[in-house]
């Protein structure tokens, strides 16, 4: 089994997410008291939050690219950054180690098209539904990408670092997301996904019968994939 390198912390909220689901798919593949072999490097969020408000992407590559090297270190034969809007600065972590990258839209782009979906919703932060980062991962691979209007954009925004980032968990916040899903089903999107690791935490399967990819599941899962090579 190979050693995953988690980049995490961003939130630490759904990095748990991350740890319960890598080891639920080791056990479920090699049983009895099969775990997962990996390393986490946690971020303090707030700095990378700070950077992000104010622009200073490349304050925050370093962070995480020093991040990277300590996962390097420490023996991890692989890596995830624990979060898509944080792949804005993938390139910059890749570029610090020399172990692989297993880069999340990539994950996502794999997953829709296994599904036959070709046009998909984008649900995530205002960096990662406004800037290209990652949509223009999808569209390369030839998904059309469809996103909020302005203000549910800015409502999505909110509700992901006012209240998700921080444990809250709101009912009435989880009825606005459901019906920006069905409008943008509506919209012919084919599946939607859910491109901020939090929001599974939000948006559960049983809350509607929209095709949602939930990027935290789909990351963790491949990443015990990679691990035990299947
Ligand atoms: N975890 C979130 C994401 O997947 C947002 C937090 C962040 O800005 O990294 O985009």
């Amino acid at each position: 089994m190979k050693t995953i390198g988690l980049l995490g912390g961003m939130s630490w909220e759904s990095t748990v997410s991350y740890y319960q689901i890598i080891n639920r798919v080791v056990k479920q593949r090699l049983g009895g008291f099969h775990s997962a072999k990996c390393l986490l490097f946690s971020v303090d969020f707030a700095e990378i939050e700070t950077c992000q408000a104010e622009g200073r992407w490349d304050d925050a590559a370093a962070i995480l690219a020093d991040g990277a090297r300590r996962l390097e270190r420490g023996g991890a034969d692989f890596m995830l950054i624990c979060t898509n809007t944080m792949h804005k600065v993938a390139p910059q972590v890749a570029a610090a180690v020399n172990i692989p990258l297993l880069h999340l839209a990539e994950v996502t782009a794999n997953e829709l098209l296994r599904r036959g979906m070709t046009r998909a919703a984008l649900l995530g932060t205002r960096y990662t539904m406004e800037e290209d980062f990652y949509s223009g991962v999808l569209q390369r691979r030839g998904i059309e990408v469809l996103t909020p209007d302005a203000e549910d954009r800015g409502m999505i925004n909110d509700v992901i670092f006012k209240e998700l980032c921080m444990g809250r968990i709101d009912e009435a916040s989880r009825q606005k997301f459901l019906s920006v899903i069905d409008g943008l089903r509506g919209q012919g999107a084919q599946g939607i996904v859910l491109g901020c690791t939090e929001i599974g935490l939000l948006v559960r399967p049983q809350d509607t019968d929209a095709p949602m990819l939930d990027t935290t599941l789909l990351h963790a899962t491949a990443a015990a994939e990679m691990a035990l090579d299947c």
